[in-house]
């Protein structure tokens, strides 16, 4: 057995995170990374460690504080700054505050994503993900703003087409586990869900205001729209046994590949291509393996039109391509697993839900490498323009189109670049600086399971 074997089994098997880690045995969360990730330890880093996980397989405590953190669920008294009590969620019939407080204290204790993995941001490469590059190609103007300036806004819409996907797909999560993490049935997880983003949003507008009644509104129709959507979904497994002949290995992991590994890139910097999959599973009957992405979709027909031109269904594949040795058994497909949005009424039409296999031949792999290579080199070429002082205008123009208004969190403030208005002053009022990595740094947040 390995460090880096025990250093899997204390972080999969015995949930320890890596800070607890790196706590314990007095080396850097990056340097257990490392060992992990890759399995580099040196004599005297293999010497601190492997005591410290020799207690943790025999169950010692080492730390004084608790491994695993359990902030309290904020409720509804915990507002600030009102004397009056939050209205109250929209809760399911049959499932009240406090117990939803109670479950989202206690599934807090999983800490799912303490088995995830993420890029060390200290290794020196340039790491690039698919939505990057697809945001360069799409829109050059959404790419500066998003990953050149790595501009967020400061808080999403609570409601809407986006905040709906988010939380059925942060539902789902919880579901498709691997042995031996505890699953929490979706149902659960999304009452979990609506109460801390009820609870949140409470929180940012505050009780007394005006704002609320019309975000509470919306928030409660769209909460009855998902609970109709997973309690369906959940039917919709049973009769149909959906699920039964997928064995899930692995949850929200964390991949990257060198593109070293490629012959005449003319890539001009270290690189990696990054993705993180919502789950792997492997199909029982013939042992083919897949990776499995949930989408929320508007209908059932259209995605089945143009999935086989998915790119990110390409992208993932391609990778799975470059990281199997020769010889072992490669990923084989994706899994597009669709949730209609529809409250399945007596007026709905059904199919609700559907799955489609994915496949790509080799021929398209390699193709898709050309179109890859390409876009990482225009990237390069914008970077080192806007480094070397050029234009924004010039070198990373707007591509608007007919989607702008749902699709891009930078449709409000991209004309106000080009009509002189103060562009910059809205970016500072409305928008962070963030991490453009940071959705592959973890999985489930813990603030996914405790509100925080
Ligand atoms: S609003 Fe449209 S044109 Fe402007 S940055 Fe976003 S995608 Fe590009």
């Amino acid at each position: 057995v390995t460090i880096q074997q025990d250093v899997l089994r204390a972080r999969v098997s015995f949930g320890r995170s890596r800070k607890y880690l790196a706590e314990a045995s007095g080396l850097t969360e990056g340097k257990i990374w490392r060992i992990e990730k890759k399995g580099n330890a040196s004599a005297d880093e293999a010497a601190g460690l492997q005591p410290v996980l020799d207690r943790i397989f025999a169950n010692e405590a080492l730390l004084d504080a608790p491994p695993v953190r359990r902030p309290a669920v904020p409720g509804p008294a915990a507002t600030p700054a009102s004397s009056s009590p939050a209205p109250p969620p929209p809760a399911a019939v049959g499932v009240d505050w406090p117990t939803l407080q109670a479950i989202a204290a206690e599934v807090g204790d999983h800490e799912i994503e303490r088995i995830t993995e993420g890029p060390d941001p200290t290794a020196g490469f340039r790491l690039y993900s698919n939505s990057e590059l697809q945001a360069a190609a799409d829109c050059p103007r959404r790419w500066w703003l998003g990953w050149y300036r790595g501009m967020r806004l400061k808080a999403e819409s609570p409601v809407g087409v986006l905040a709906i996907g988010d939380r059925i797909h942060r539902a789902l999560k919880l579901w498709y586990l691997p042995a031996p993490h505890p699953r929490v049935d979706p149902r659960t997880a999304l009452e979990i869900l609506i109460t801390q983003d009820w609870t949140k949003i409470t929180r940012q507008l505050g009780a007394d205001s005006p704002e609320l009644g019309a975000v509470q509104k919306r928030f409660q129709d769209e909460a009855t729209l998902e609970r109709a959507m997973i309690e369906g979904y959940v039917q919709w497994l049973t009769e149909t046994g959906a699920d039964s002949e997928l064995e899930i290995i692995g949850a929200e992991q964390y991949v990257e590949v060198d593109l070293a590994q490629l012959e005449d890139t003319g890539i001009r910097r270290p690189s990696k291509l990054i993705a993180k999959y919502d789950v792997r599973a492997r199909r029982k009957s013939d042992g083919v393996r897949l990776f499995i992405d949930h989408k929320t979709v508007g209908d059932l027909t259209r995605p089945r039109k143009t999935l086989h031109m998915n790119e990110q269904m390409l992208h993932y594949l391609f990778i799975e391509w470059l990281d199997t040795p020769e010889g072992e058994k490669r990923c084989d497909g994706a899994l597009y697993n669709m949730l209609r949005k529809v409250r399945r009424s007596t007026a709905a039409k059904p199919p609700f839900y559907d799955r489609v296999e994915v496949h790509h031949n080799e021929i398209e792999l390699q193709n898709y490498k050309l179109k890859l290579i390409g876009r990482i080199r225009r990237v390069e070429d914008m970077e080192d323009a806007l480094d070397a002082g050029g234009v924004h205008q010039l070198v990373t123009p707007p591509r608007p189109t007919g989607d702008c208004a749902w699709r891009c969190e930078f449709f409000a403030v991209c004309p106000m670049f080009d009509d002189g208005s103060r562009a910059e002053d809205m970016l500072k009022m409305y928008y962070r600086e963030s991490n453009p990595l940071e959705y592959y740094q973890t999985g489930l947040s813990e603030g996914e399971l405790t509100g925080e």
